[in-house]
């Protein structure tokens, strides 16, 4: 199985990180892709992924920390050359807070969109309620794609996603106990089009939801996918497993 999306230079690894990275191989984790959210998580995450050869990156300016009347960042062109670099990300749009502003975050997400489509590098959005406008903003650009992850929309807007080449993300969330509507999006989009992730170490699937999460627990949402998909385990990590490699661009 691949973790499509995991935060491991977050503090809550910091004591056990080495080990932990090290075991995945043994617990069936093939790969990881860490996700860049600024600058400087963004160069530790090609410090890490040059570390350990199980782990890529994706390099990106997070909506939280989208700046003012940002440019493209100068940090960031650099970095998608880099040879385990495998996207542009986590970038989008976060209505949650709405800090900074709607209109700071939507520059953010533009430009880079904009340096996705001039590098050929495939994109990670996070999109916090802002389903409609993140979609506006993905259709200005019909020849970037893309994965929105931990996915939280509608049905509707998977399918849509899937109609424009795009792939859905699926973390712990799905096996929450009230996640009436993510499951009905997983229903809904074809079994080929679907990632892994853990957003490690936040969203523990049931029954850790809470605790500290980590890629080994990809299991439980491959499980909660097969029961969904009513297929076997071992096809739904096989067919998910090849998504990330194809999405990715992972040998
Ligand atoms: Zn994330």
């Amino acid at each position: 199985m691949i973790d499509s999306h995991a935060h491991y230079l977050d503090t809550a690894f910091d004591a056990d990180r080495d080990t932990l990275l090290r075991s995945l191989a043994g617990s069936g984790v093939e790969c990881v892709v860490e996700a860049g959210t600024d600058e400087e998580s963004s160069l530790a995450a090609r410090e890490l992924a040059h570390e350990y050869e199980n782990v890529y990156f994706a390099a990106g300016l997070h909506p939280e920390y989208a700046e003012k009347h940002g440019d493209i960042p100068a940090w960031l062109p650099g970095l998608l050359m880099d040879g385990k670099c495998v996207a542009v990300g986590e970038i989008g749009l976060d209505h949650h807070y709405d800090t900074p502003s709607r209109e700071v975050q939507r520059r953010a997400f533009a430009l880079q969109l904009e340096l996705a489509r001039s590098s050929g590098k495939p994109v990670v959005v996070h999109d916090r309620e802002a389903h409609a406008e993140c979609m506006e903003l993905v259709k200005a650009f019909p020849t970037v794609r893309g994965v929105f992850h931990s996915f939280s929309g509608s049905a509707e807007t998977a399918r849509e996603l899937v109609k424009l080449g795009w792939y859905i993300s699926f973390s712990g969330v799905i096996t929450f106990k009230n996640a009436v509507k993510t499951v009905q999006a997983a229903e809904s989009v074809p079994l080929e089009r679907i990632l892994t992730e853990t957003d490690c170490p936040y969203l523990a699937p049931h029954p850790f939801r809470g605790k500290r999460n980590d890629s080994t627990l990809v299991k439980y949402i491959i499980e909660k996918l097969a029961q969904i998909k009513g297929a076997a385990y071992e096809d739904i990590e096989r067919v998910t497993a090849q998504n990330a490699r194809v999405f990715y661009g992972i040998a």
